[in-house]
C-alpha cells in the first residue's frame, strides 16, 4: 500500500451543515471536443448515413424527454421540445450540412458544428424575441446530434447521481436546479463560496456541501470513499476506522439534537418576553412547500422566482408560471408567500436562453435582476400578470430584486401597474391590494431606505449581496471568503440604519439572506431590530429554539454592543458566546 493509501483531510469552506460518508463522483463538465479531419470522396455516403443516424436517434432521445415531461408537467411543458424536433426536422439546417460535407471535404460532425455555430449566430442577433429564442433551441439540439455523431451522451449532473458525494470545479445552478432532494449525498466543489445560489439550494435540500477544496478535483479518483464534514468544512479522503466511528457518533448526536429541536418547532416563534418574530421560509421551486410545513414556516419569505427558468430550455410562459405561484399561494392559505421577481445574471444565467445573457467581465455588477427585467418588458411582464394573477388563491406579496434607488423602484412599479391595467381590462380576478416590496440588498438603497419607503409595503434585506457589494468581496470567489463578514462593523451599521429609516416609515423589515438562518446571527438581527426572519427550512427549528430560549432585551444589549466594536472578529466572538449561553440546553 503506498503513502498516498491512508487517510487525507482537505481543508474548505463549511457550505451547508451535515455530515456525508460515501463514495465519490467526480463531475467533470466537458465542453465537447468536435474533432475535424478529411474524409476520402468514396466514403462520402458514409458521413450522410451517419448525420442521418444522429438525427434520429436525437429525436428518439427528444422524443422521450417529451413524453416524460407531459406526464409530469403537462402538455404546455412538453410543447416545449416541439421546437426541439422541428430542428430536427429543419432541411435547410440538413442540407447545408451536406453541401459543406461536399465542398469542404470534412467529417460530417465538422460540418454540422460549423452550420449550427452558423444559425446559432444568426438567430442570437434577430431584434425579435421569439426568433432569439430559437437559437437556444438549436443550441440544445446541435449539442445533441454532436453528442450523437461522436457516440457519447450528453453530460447532465442529476443523470449521474445515485447515493454518491459530488465533487466537482463547480456546479451551475442550472445543474442544482435539477438535482433532486434524493440523489447527492453532499457536495464538495474547488471553488465558490458561502453564498452561491448552488450551495444555498444544497443548503435547502440539507445536503452537506463543502465549498473551496481547489486540490479535490486532482487528489480524489472517482469512487474513492470520502466523508464531508459540512460542519466545519472538511473533506476526508480514506477515512481511517477511528474517522469512520468518529463521525458516526458526530452524526448520532446531530440526529438526536435535530429531532429535539424539532420538537419545538411546532411552537410559536416568541421569546421569552413575549416578542413575536415570525419566521418564514426561502423557497426556490413549488415542491418545497410540504418541507417548509414539515419545519413549521409561516410562510413563504423568499420565492427565488427564478429557478423556474434555469432549469428549462426557454422562458417560461404566463401560464406555467401563474400555475407554480398559485400553487404556493393555495398551500399557505393567509400566511405570506413574498415572490420576488426574476433575479437571472449574476451567477445565475438562464442557460436555456443564452443570447439573453451575453458574457460580461463583472456579471455580478451587471445585466441583472431588476436591470435585465426592465429591458426585457415582455419577459417581465408576463411574470407579473403571472404573480397578479395568483394573488386572486392567497396572501401574494410581490418584491423586487436589485434596486439601487427609488426612480428604478417607480419603474418597476410602472410595468406592474401597466399589467394590473391589462388584467381589469380582461376581466381576470387579482387582488388589488398585494403588498407590494423592494429587497434591499444594494448600499445605495440600503442609504436611501428612507426614500424608498413611501414607495413600499416591506423591506428585505438580502444580506448575501448587500455584505458582497459592502466589502467588496464576491460572493462565489473562495480566495477571498475568509474576509465575508456578516459581522463587519460597516454591514451593522448599515442595518441599523436601514431598521431605523423603515421603522420611521413604518414599514416592517425582514431578512433573507443567509446570515438569516445563521443561528450565530438570528440574536443579533432581532436586537438590531428586524421585524421578520426568513431561511431555508431546515434551519428553522434551530432558529425558533434559539428565539424562544432569548429575551427581546437581551437581543437588544448584543446589538447595542455590537455596534460598539470595532472588528468583525470580536463581533463574531459575542455572537458565538450568546449563542453558546442559549442553546446550552438543547
Ligand atoms: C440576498 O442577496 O441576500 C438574497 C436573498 O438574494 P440572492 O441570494 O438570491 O441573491
Ligand atoms: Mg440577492
Amino acid at each position: 500500500m503506498s503513502p498516498s493509501q491512508s487517510e487525507v483531510v482537505f481543508e474548505g469552506i463549511s457550505a451547508s451543515p451535515g455530515i456525508a460518508h460515501g463514495r465519490a463522483f467526480i463531475y467533470r463538465k466537458s465542453e465537447l471536443e468536435v474533432p475535424e479531419y478529411q474524409v476520402p470522396l468514396d466514403k462520402r455516403a458514409g458521413e450522410f448515413e451517419r448525420l442521418n443516424h444522429a438525427l434520429m436517434q436525437t429525436r428518439g432521445q427528444i422524443s422521450a424527454i417529451r413524453d416524460e415531461v407531459k406526464q409530469n408537467l403537462g402538455e404546455a411543458e412538453a410543447r416545449i421540445f416541439d421546437a426541439h424536433l422541428m430542428v430536427l426536422e429543419d432541411q435547410a439546417l440538413i442540407g447545408e450540412t451536406e453541401r459543406e460535407v461536399e465542398t469542404t471535404g470534412k467529417n460530417v460532425e465538422a460540418c454540422f458544428n460549423t452550420v449550427a455555430q452558423r444559425y446559432i449566430q444568426a438567430f442570437s442577433e434577430i431584434d425579435d424575441e421569439y426568433l432569439r429564442e430559437r437559437a437556444g433551441d438549436i443550441r440544445d439540439v446541435a449539442s445533441r446530434v454532436l453528442h450523437a455523431l461522436l457516440g457519447q451522451t450528453a453530460e447532465s449532473l442529476s443523470e449521474h447521481l445515485g447515493s454518491h458525494i459530488v465533487i466537482a470545479d463547480e456546479i451551475a445552478p442550472s445543474d442544482a436546479a435539477s438535482l433532486d432532494r434524493s440523489s447527492a449525498l453532499g457536495l464538495v466543489t474547488a471553488s465558490g463560496g458561502k453564498t452561491s445560489h448552488a450551495v444555498i439550494v444544497a443548503r435547502s435540500m440539507n445536503i452537506p456541501a463543502v465549498v473551496g477544496v481547489r486540490e479535490a478535483m486532482d487528489a480524489i479518483a472517482a469512487d474513492e470513499e470520502v466523508i464531508i464534514d459540512g460542519y466545519d468544512g472538511l473533506l476526508i479522503l480514506r477515512p481511517s476506522e477511528e474517522t469512520l466511528f468518529r463521525y458516526g457518533k458526530i452524526r448520532q448526536e446531530k440526529a438526536a439534537l435535530e429531532q429535539r429541536l424539532l420538537k419545538a418547532v411546532g411552537e410559536r416563534s416568541v421569546t421569552t418576553d413575549g416578542h413575536l418574530v415570525p419566521l418564514r421560509a426561502n423557497i426556490e421551486k413549488e415542491d418545497e412547500c410540504q418541507l417548509v410545513k414539515d419545519h413549521c414556516g409561516e410562510g413563504v419569505g423568499l420565492f427565488r422566482s427564478e429557478y423556474l427558468y434555469l432549469a428549462v430550455p426557454k422562458v417560461p410562459d404566463e401560464e406555467s408560471q401563474y400555475r407554480a405561484y398559485r400553487t404556493v399561494a393555495e398551500a399557505f392559505g393567509d400566511e405570506p408567500v413574498v415572490i420576488r421577481t426574476l433575479d437571472l445574471g449574476g451567477d445565475k444565467p438562464m442557460t436555456g436562453a443564452p443570447h439573453l445573457f451575453p458574457r460580461e467581465d463583472n456579471p455580478f455588477l451587471g445585466f441583472r435582476a431588476i436591470r435585465f427585467c426592465l429591458k426585457h418588458r415582455d419577459i417581465f411582464k408576463n411574470q407579473l400578470r403571472a404573480i397578479l394573477r395568483a394573488s386572486a388563491h392567497g396572501n401574494v406579496h410581490i418584491m423586487f430584486p436589485m434596486i439601487s434607488g427609488v426612480a428604478e423602484l417607480q419603474q418597476a412599479k410602472a410595468v406592474l401597474e401597466e399589467c394590473r391595467q391589462e388584467l381589469r381590462a380582461e376581466g381576470i380576478p387579482f387582488n388589488e391590494d398585494m403588498p407590494v416590496g423592494s429587497m434591499i440588498e444594494i448600499p445605495s438603497a440600503a442609504l436611501t431606505a428612507d426614500q424608498l419607503a413611501p414607495e413600499c409595503a416591506f423591506f428585505s434585506i438580502g444580506t448575501n449581496d448587500l455584505i458582497q457589494y459592502l466589502i467588496a468581496i464576491d460572493r462565489v470567489n473562495d480566495r477571498i471568503a475568509h474576509l465575508y463578514e456578516p459581522t463587519h462593523p460597516a454591514v451593522l451599521r448599515v442595518l441599523a440604519e436601514v431598521v431605523e429609516k423603515a421603522r420611521t416609515a413604518g414599514v416592517k423589515v425582514s431578512v433573507c439572506g443567509e446570515m438569516a438562518g445563521d443561528p450565530l446571527y438570528v440574536p443579533l438581527l432581532i436586537g438590531l431590530g428586524v421585524d421578520e426572519l426568513s431561511m431555508t427550512p431546515p434551519l428553522l427549528p434551530a432558529a425558533k429554539y434559539l428565539i424562544r430560549s432569548m429575551s427581546l432585551t437581551e437581543a437588544q444589549e448584543l446589538a447595542r454592543e455590537a455596534l460598539t466594536l470595532a472588528s468583525g472578529a470580536e463581533i463574531e466572538a459575542r455572537c458565538v458566546q450568546f449563542f453558546r449561553e442559549h442553546m446550552r440546553s438543547a
